[in-house]
């Protein structure tokens, strides 16, 4: 991945300046390479001598719980007492890290929007940002933002900066972003990253199994369940499958936010699906999660149809309509994307 030049030297311009007030933010439902990137890029900061929060919309998932300093995040949704909104009106700079769209902050949008007169930084890997940040580092060929944000560490600071918590954090962004390395943009310069972490001293096999061998018991039944319940259709040679979950039956099973990360996954190991989508219900929408293989633009499909947007190969929006109402206007947008 090729970083401007003078973009580093602009972003070692706006930090020069000492013990400056920093807020790290990212995107709704957290995922690894969210709270990773932020995580490492708040250690990066504080190396420098600067006062750093991370500001996350909503709780992350427990599978991450184990992670150095994660106590130090702050959730935005659960700040009863205007904490969060003060450090982000008193903030000098704001990271947004793994978005870029505003909206997709939600409840958090309007204090990063308006109510702060900090410059604010774009560090993201998706696709089309809007051009409303100060400085923006917008690479949707890196394959996580943590990989984005060891390649700046890099160019910043130096490899000899990087420690082994950093390392820790990078690497659970890598590690999830990228399918555990089986999805796109698996580069030399990648691997070459995660012998750098390795070097640095991280765990791997631990770092793997805190993660993926952590689930509760009724996360796995979920799944099950969530199989039992997928349905498929064949459009024009493209097969589709689609699950969807209602909050009724999430609550028989004790959902917790995290236990559906992953489920789209599994239809697309049925050797001719090439699309999967999951419909969960929430308290005031049905979250929408998709992904492709191949040559199928998830992003275009998620813009199109479910106010959303994300990767080529994976993406997400929202639905108001109830999941019946949600499936219909999915199966008929379906039919449409793949007429001819
Ligand atoms: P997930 O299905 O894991 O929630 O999201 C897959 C990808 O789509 C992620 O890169 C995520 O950032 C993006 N994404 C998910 N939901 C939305 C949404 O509502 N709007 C936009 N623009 N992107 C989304
Ligand atoms: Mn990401």
């Amino acid at each position: 991945m090729k970083l401007d030049k003078e973009k580093i030297d602009r972003l070692r311009e706006i930090l020069s300046p000492a013990a400056q007030n920093i807020v790290i933010v990212s995107h709704t439902n957290p995922d690894g390479d969210a709270i990773g990137s932020s995580l490492a890029w708040k250690a990066l900061l504080e190396t420098m001598g600067h006062h750093v929060t991370c500001i996350v919309p909503n709780k992350y998932p427990y599978f991450l719980d184990w992670m150095s300093n994660i106590s130090t995040l702050r959730i935005f949704k659960d700040d009863h007492n205007g904490e969060c909104t003060r450090l982000i009106e008193k903030a000098d700079l704001i990271f947004c890290l793994d978005f870029n769209q505003i909206a997709r902050l939600e409840g958090m949008s309007d204090a990063i929007a308006n109510n702060t007169r900090a410059k604010r930084i774009l560090i993201d890997h998706h696709l089309d940002p809007p051009h409303v940040y100060d400085l923006e580092f917008s690479h949707p060929e890196s394959s996580s933002t943590a990989f984005l944000i060891y390649s700046i560490i890099k160019e910043l600071a130096g490899e000899e900066a990087i420690t082994p918590q950093m390392g820790e954090a990078i690497y659970v962004g890598l590690m999830t972003d990228t399918g555990n390395f089986s999805f796109s943009y698996l580069t030399p310069e990648l691997f070459r990253a995660v012998a750098v972490l390795v070097e640095k001293g991280i765990d791997i096999p631990q770092i793997n199994s805190a993660v993926y061998n952590s689930f509760t018991e009724d996360r796995v039944r979920l799944l099950g369940y969530a199989i039992n319940k997928m349905q498929t259709l064949r459009t024009n040679n493209v097969g589709v499958a689609y699950i969807g979950l209602k909050e009724n039956e999430l609550r028989r099973f004790h959902f917790q936010v995290g236990d559906s990360e992953g489920f789209v996954n599994y239809p697309l190991t049925i050797r001719d699906i090439q699309m999967s989508a999951m419909f969960l219900e929430t308290k005031h929408f049905i979250r929408v999660s998709l992904r492709s293989r191949g040559d199928i633009d998830v992003n275009v499909f998620a813009r199109r149809y479910f106010e959303g947007g994300g990767h080529k190969n994976a993406a997400g929006g929202k639905s108001y309509l109830d999941m019946a109402k949600t499936i219909d206007h999915f199966r008929k947008a379906v039919e449409e994307y793949f007429a001819q």
